[in-house]
């Protein structure tokens, strides 16, 4: 912590983001709250964090539509207190998130995936490395060039077409031949993020895994 987070610590001190108790992001009681929704089968390179119900599907829409913008510590403390998905997390080199639109971007404020995705670099050591550097963020390697409709009532196969060619990858010389993980907030068909993944392959990314905040059983 340094100087300044000190002072803005007295000013407004640490509290837990859902009920306000003091001394954490998240307090022993929320998170216990949060892990009921926890998915505990994983995959090889994808990574569901939660359920997308009750209390995480309330938290994740005050975040990204209330202007909770500080909820991105809730959640990423909560994330980091999960050992198993910090050993998925540290065996990548660089860690970015799904892109906004321009417009939306200027419309929220905010990249929801991005500030988590942020603050797990932050606090992650690649393990491959083992040095003082934390897993490299990166925010800028995909741009979103089309605002598209939201998706929600689109048949899968849409869904795959409409996402088809809107992200392209940036600073291309710093992925290749790393491993990078995709963060993304709600995972439902996986159309868009799959798209992300493809083009970072193309671009030339070793890997590329896949960590969603939330799992949507949509059907
Ligand atoms: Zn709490």
């Amino acid at each position: 912590m340094n100087f300044f987070e000190n002072i803005l610590n007295l000013i407004f001190p640490i509290q837990c983001g859902i009920c306000g108790k003091l001394g954490g992001y998240i307090c022993d009681d929320c998170y216990n709250k949060l892990k009921n929704f926890e998915i505990k089968e994983q995959h090889e390179n994808i990574f569901f964090v939660y359920q997308y119900e009750g209390i995480i599907r309330e938290l994740i829409i005050k975040y990204k539509f209330n202007d909770k913008a500080y909820l991105y510590k809730t959640f990423a403390e909560s994330l980091l207190k999960n050992k198993k998905l910090c050993n998925f997390v540290k065996c990548y080199d660089i860690i970015t998130s799904v892109p906004l639109h321009k417009k939306r971007f200027n419309e929220r404020g905010y990249n929801q995936s991005d500030l988590i995705a942020r603050e797990l670099a932050k606090n992650l050591t690649n393990v491959k490395t083992l040095d003082k550097l934390s897993l490299l963020y990166i925010k800028d390697i995909l741009t979103k060039n089309k605002n598209i409709k939201p998706q929600s009532t689109k048949s899968v196969k849409d869904r795959i077409k409409d996402v088809k060619g809107i992200y392209e990858v940036k600073n291309k010389n710093l992925i290749k031949g790393k491993k990078i993980i995709i963060f993304d907030d709600i995972y439902t068909t996986g159309s868009t993020i799959g798209e992300c993944k493809k083009v970072l392959l193309q671009a030339g990314a070793l890997e590329v895994g896949i960590v969603a905040l939330a799992k949507d059983y949509m059907d």
